[in-house]
């Protein structure tokens, strides 16, 4: 089954009673949840693709946390979801960006929204939205403060940021940068394919479940792995075919490793401004993030929600089972304002 884009093309505007932003794990999971309980939706998408950050950043890395799915990698995952939600959505725009999000008359929302591909804007009408845009536009962190990052080549690979082909590291040396569960699941994977890997954190310990600790010491044993601790990225070095990582330990002694890929962990820059109208509407947000009462998913914005990662409220965690549980909170309370009853929250 295929879930990228085909030749969407429209020159009329479009209404439903739900639109849904984005087809991550939590838009998909939202059209799904509309699917069950009877409610017309569309799901609207920038990227080519449904899948989010699981497919665009780590397809080939295998997934956490979540029941059911052990051991899977996250484009299986995604490919399976994809083909559970994608048939109840009355129309999914993919390559369709929401530049701009208009609250018109009657309490409807208007989404204003371009082909990305085609250029053609394009409007959706809706009577609720769902904010599902993730961590928006995705960019990479690389501090900036790394020397010779401006002399690297547009066009080089050298500089990784996301597991995307476990091909391209292949008998390769390949440098790791980071300490978080993201770096400790790509080291433990492009070591399965890799010549060597050389895992880098500038703490003296890593921020991950300790099962995978074991993992890394298993790696480390075989000669698979190597830790370098306390170390921090000084200055990256490519002439020609020689790359080279210079790290620097506390003491500000260098080492310099030789390698073929270098590959950031080091988390992503949140841009949520790029998507226009949402102060203007009177969303609270907080650090980028749209603030939600947990127990509804309503934003500040009477018939406005919104699920995962673009989402914040008091002890909020970011993961694919988090989006479910959201996605399924906001389809239920759009669900009792349409039928006009109060959420039954006992238990
Ligand atoms: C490296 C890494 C590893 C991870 N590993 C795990 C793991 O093992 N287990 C786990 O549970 N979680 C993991 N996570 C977290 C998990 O991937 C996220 O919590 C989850 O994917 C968030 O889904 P989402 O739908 O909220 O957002 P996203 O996946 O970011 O999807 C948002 C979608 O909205 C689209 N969009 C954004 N703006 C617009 C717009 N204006 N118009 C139209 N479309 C728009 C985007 O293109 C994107 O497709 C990991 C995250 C990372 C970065």
């Amino acid at each position: 089954m295929n879930f990228v884009a085909g030749s969407t093309s429209f020159s009329e505007n479009f209404s439903t009673s739900v639109a849904i932003i984005g087809a991550g794990v939590a838009g998909l999971y939202a059209a799904y949840c509309c699917g069950l309980a009877g409610i017309d939706c569309v799901l609207v998408e920038s990227l080519a693709t449904s899948g989010g950050q699981c497919l665009a950043l780590y397809p080939d890395k295998r997934t956490y946390g979540i029941p059911g799915f052990h051991d899977t990698k996250a484009k299986e995952f995604i490919e399976r979801l994809s083909m559970q939600c994608l048939c109840y959505p009355k129309k999914v725009l993919f390559n369709h960006k929401v530049e701009n999000i208009l609250k018109g008359s009657e309490n409807a929302f208007l989404l204003e929204t371009v082909n990305r591909q085609l250029g053609e804007k394009f409007n959706v009408h809706s009577r609720y939205v769902i904010l599902a845009t993730g961590i928006g536009d995705m960019l990479p962190n690389i501090p900036q403060t790394i020397s010779g990052l401006d002399k690297i080549d547009k066009s080089s690979d050298f500089i990784q940021h996301s597991c995307m082909r476990l091909d391209l590291y292949k008998n390769k040396r390949i440098v790791v940068v980071g300490g978080g569960d993201s770096a400790i699941d790509f080291a433990i994977d492009i070591a399965k394919v890799a010549k060597n890997v050389m895992l880098i954190h500038r703490r003296d310990r890593f921020t991950c479940e300790t099962s995978k600790l074991d993992i890394v010491r298993e790696l480390e044993n075989s000669g698979k792995l190597n830790l370098s601790l306390e170390h921090n990225v000084s200055e990256l070095i490519e002439e020609g075919e020689k790359r080279k990582v210079v790290i620097k330990d506390k003491n500000q002694i260098l080492t310099f490793i030789e390698t073929d890929h270098v590959v950031f962990c080091l988390g992503f820059i949140v841009n949520c401004s790029s998507l226009l109208g949402l102060k203007k509407l009177g969303l609270k947000i907080e650090n980028d993030l749209v603030k939600v009462n947990v127990d509804t998913m309503k934003t500040s914005v009477d018939g406005f929600y919104s699920a995962g990662d673009v989402v914040t409220y008091p002890n909020k965690k970011k993961g694919i089972v988090q989006c479910f549980f959201e996605a399924d909170r906001a389809i239920r309370s759009i669900k009792s304002e349409i039928l006009g009853v109060v959420l039954c929250n006992s238990i």
